[in-house]
């Protein structure tokens, strides 16, 4: 099941957005003459979503969506609107919501993530928010517009955004998160606690260590707070869970690949069978990917990072061509959220460190460095206000992937 496939002829790729977009590109680039088809179950051609959650929601006027640069050079088959239900690996088809099939000899699986739903309290059927995809933040935004009080359910780089962008647009917003300090399990206490007071300077009501235990609403059934786990309630018109994402993995449930988490691949980012074996036409990109991550000694882990897809997409489109002669997958892991006015950005992997050395830290000039390490080793760093700092830990997080690929 490993030897290198034929080149194929007819290739498929189901989910027509970032990694799905940046994988027809380099199929293309690397000389790919056969047919080509991108498969979307949005109608939008495609956007991209980090200004979904800064700008988009804080524009004077309603903005469009953000397109995607799409290469003239594509010679592509668009079918956009169209949800894959199924993939049989053995007859190479992928199955449509309305029965139809469309079979490939290689396909890319890029359908991404959705948000994760709330396991807390029932949520009202209206006022309540999650955060993914255009029509979301459409919805959101004009939520905003109309609403004087905002409810964050998770401090997390989204959850942070989205509070930003209410405080931005004169909300008063309420911030909950079930760890002691924003993002604390993802950067450490320090660098949390540091990101709570950008929080706080900003007006933000943030209040840790709670969870929502009920949403309350007026007599017409529209939300108007909420009770937390310290017994106190808020006041909110509006309210978005912010609790992460899943992998969009759902129509791959019958297929036999190892989908728990993601779907899992190699260092090609083949996708593994129920049984580990790469199957060898079908390569995965993206939010979608579990992939082995070097710098976790080659963990399979999902990043949910703009960088991460467009870098695995172009592994994914060059192993399909390639097969096993193509390059294992070793770029390292980038990051960036904008918050208030900052930006912070990380390379490597920060949450599976066991140590952080903060550098750097000045609440009056708002800029921070910090370095995350496992077992002695570099895995991860941030800055906030000081991106140029950045490069010369990318170098040695860069020089340590490809040493775990040496060495395995
Ligand atoms: C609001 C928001 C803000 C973000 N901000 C940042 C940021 O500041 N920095 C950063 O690094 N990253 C950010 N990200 C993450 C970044 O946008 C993602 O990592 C990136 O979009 C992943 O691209 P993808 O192509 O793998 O998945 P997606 O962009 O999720 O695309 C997958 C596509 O597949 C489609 N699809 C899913 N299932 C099916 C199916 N069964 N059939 C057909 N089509 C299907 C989906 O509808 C979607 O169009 C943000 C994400 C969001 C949602």
């Amino acid at each position: 099941m490993t030897a290198t496939p034929p080149r194929p002829r007819d290739i498929v790729i189901v989910g027509a957005s970032l990694a799905g977009v940046r994988a027809a590109e380099t199929l293309r680039a690397e000389g790919f003459t056969g047919r080509l088809t991108l498969v979307g179950n949005e109608r939008l051609t495609p956007y991209d979503r980090p200004p979904l959650s800064k700008g988009f929601l804080t524009a004077e006027h309603d903005p469009p969506a953000t397109r995607l640069p799409v290469s003239d050079e594509l010679r592509a088959r668009w079918l956009l609107g169209r949800t894959a239900v199924a993939l049989d690996l053995r007859d190479r088809a992928v199955t449509f919501s309305d029965g139809a099939r469309l079979r490939y000899d290689g396909l890319v699986i890029a359908t991404g993530a959705t948000a994760r739903p709330s396991a807390g309290p029932p949520a009202p059927s209206s006022g309540v928010f999650t955060l993914r995809g255009h029509d979301d933040a459409t919805r959101l935004r004009g939520a905003l517009a109309r609403g004087r009080s905002l409810l964050v359910v998770g401090a997390g780089f989204l959850g942070g955004e989205i509070a930003a962008a209410g405080r931005a647009r004169g909300l008063d917003v309420t911030l909950v998160e079930t760890g002691a300090a924003p993002l604390e399990r993802v950067v450490g206490p320090e660098v949390g606690a540091f990101v709570g007071m950008l929080h706080r300077e900003a007006g933000i009501d943030l209040r840790t260590d709670t969870a929502v235990t009920e949403f309350r609403t007026t007599a017409d059934g529209s939300l108007s707070g909420a009770r937390l786990t310290d017994g106190t309630e808020v006041t909110a018109d509006a309210a978005v869970l912010a609790l992460g994402a899943l992998p969009a993995t759902d129509w791959l449930s019958d297929s036999g690949l190892r989908t728990e988490g993601g779907v899992h691949c190699d260092t090609r980012l083949r996708a593994l069978a129920l049984d580990g074996t790469p199957v060898p036409d079908v390569v995965v990109a993206g939010d979608v990917a579990r992939a082995p991550q070097p710098l976790a000694d080659g963990t399979p882990m999902a990043l949910g990072h703009w960088t991460n897809a467009v870098d695995q997409a172009v592994t994914a489109a060059r192993t399909l061509l390639r097969g096993a002669d193509s390059p294992a997958f070793d770029e390292v892991p980038s990051f960036w959220s904008d918050l208030h006015g900052v930006r912070i950005r990380s390379v490597g992997l920060p949450a599976v460190a066991d140590t952080v050395k903060v550098h750097e830290i000045d609440t009056s000039t708002r800029r921070l460095e910090a370095s995350y390490h496992r077992a002695g080793r570099l895995v991860g760093a941030l800055t906030i206000g000081r991106t140029s700092r950045l490069a010369a830990y990318h170098r040695s997080l860069a020089e340590a992937s490809r040493a775990h690929h040496r060495a395995v």
